[in-house]
């Protein structure tokens, strides 16, 4: 049994992210989401909120399951028994950072870390964007799931509101 976990923090979860899951899916036996609850990081959505949006977006994927994690993603793979860390790439920016943390993960525990190439169509995703772009009304509706929209919508409502 290969176990595989997807870490991030998912504010909110992108139809990029549930690419890279449902890839993940069919190339290892199981896989975690992993989702960050470290407190240090400022968010728009809370963990439950981000975690529940995830369980709704792995609906029907039978062998991916979502938990939280705080702490260093190689305890939380050792103690999930977890051989590899998935991560997608969209650009040679996103590559640089992310070799230099699979090395240290893999300087650390030894687990390995999976790149997988962004599909194109997303590859220009990332959460922080589209929340800016939504912030001033732009229309980000074909880049994340349609249990995102309305929260979002609400949040940044909220937001601009304070
Ligand atoms: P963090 O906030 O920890 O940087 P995110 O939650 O934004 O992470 O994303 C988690 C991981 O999901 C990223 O490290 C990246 O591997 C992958 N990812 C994010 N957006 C995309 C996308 N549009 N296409 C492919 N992979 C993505």
């Amino acid at each position: 049994m290969r176990r595989a976990v997807c870490p991030g923090s998912f504010d909110p979860v992108t139809n990029g992210h549930l690419d890279i899951v449902r890839r993940a899916a069919s190339l290892f036996d199981e896989v975690v989401v992993a989702v960050g609850v470290n407190v240090s990081k400022s968010r728009l959505f809370t963990a439950d909120e981000r975690l529940s949006m995830l369980q709704q977006g792995i609906a029907g994927l039978g062998n991916v399951r979502v938990e939280g994690f705080s702490g260093l993603i190689t305890t939380y793979c050792r103690e999930a028994d977890a051989v590899a860390i998935v991560k997608g790439l969209r650009s040679g920016t996103d590559f640089d950072y992310e070799l230099q943390m699979a090395q240290m993960n893999a300087h650390l525990t030894g687990v390995e870390t999976v790149f997988l190439p962004a599909d194109p169509a997303y590859g220009f995703v990332s959460s922080s964007l589209v929340k800016e772009v939504a912030s001033y009304g732009g229309d980000v509706s074909a880049l994340l799931p349609d249990f995102v929209l309305g929260p979002l919508t609400e949040k940044l409502a909220q937001r601009a509101a304070e």
